[in-house]
């Protein structure tokens, strides 16, 4: 079987290694760089299949590297933050970010946190793609592409069936607006950004017992949608 390749940019050598060394014993192939600038380039010129990025880094800083990386591919990338405060740029991975961790963090919850990305990327599909979602009563089937709500099957648009199954992916966050947008319209967006709303209000229509105090997808102010777990 083909090693699946993790790019580490991280510049505090210790937490690289240790990193570098936890991902290489669970079979990852790992390779670190410790600046911004040498990682954008490592990560432009191969293809790995994840890159851990930490947001303060010499030379160009993190969030530089992932919006430059993101106009050029779509490797997915899990931000390793160590304040709390850089996790509002993070939230709703406005900046492109598949996931993200805060310092200090378990090396068991990343591992988890890396397998779970690799799986809803495809990049993991010999562990098993999870087809089924689920959130309380509410289950998204993939494959069939059906949504169930207690039992009953509902129908959906293809984009509230995509915005639903990236709420889904991500119960209980904060996911931003253009974060929705680019997942349920696949970077074909010409509207405006009310579109959403509407969309996201017949969602809530098809979902909410009361559609006017929604209790699943709640509205977070200043940042998008929260689908409740
Ligand atoms: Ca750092």
């Amino acid at each position: 079987m083909v090693k699946r390749r993790i790019l580490i940019i991280e510049d505090e050598r210790p937490l690289a290694e240790a990193l570098a060394y936890s991902l290489g014993r669970e079979g990852f192939q790992v390779e670190v760089v410790g600046d911004g600038d040498a990682g954008l380039r490592r990560a432009l010129e191969e293809d790995f299949d994840l890159v851990l990025l930490d947001l303060m880094l010499p030379g160009l800083d993190g969030l530089e590297v992932c919006r430059e990386l993101r106009k050029a591919k779509d490797t997915p990338v899990i931000v390793i933050t160590a304040r709390d405060s850089d996790v509002d740029k993070v939230v709703g991975l406005e900046m492109g970010a598949d996931d993200y961790v805060t310092k200090p963090f378990n090396p068991r919850e990343l591992l988890a946190r890396v397998r779970a990305v690799l799986r809803r990327t495809g990049r993991g599909r010999e562990e098993g793609g999870e087809d089924i979602l689920r959130a309380g009563d509410l289950v998204l089937d993939r494959a069939r592409h059906e949504v169930w709500l207690s039992g009953k099957q509902v129908q959906l648009s293809p984009i509230e069936f995509r915005l639903l199954e990236c709420m889904m992916e991500r119960p209980g966050r904060a996911l931003s607006r253009s974060y929705l947008i680019n997942r349920a319209w696949e970077g074909d967006f010409y509207g405006t950004p009310k579109v959403l709303d509407v969309h996201v209000r017949k969602l809530r229509e098809k979902l909410e017992e009361d559609p006017s105090r929604p209790r699943r997808i709640v509205t977070v102010r200043g940042v998008g949608y929260r689908l409740e777990t």
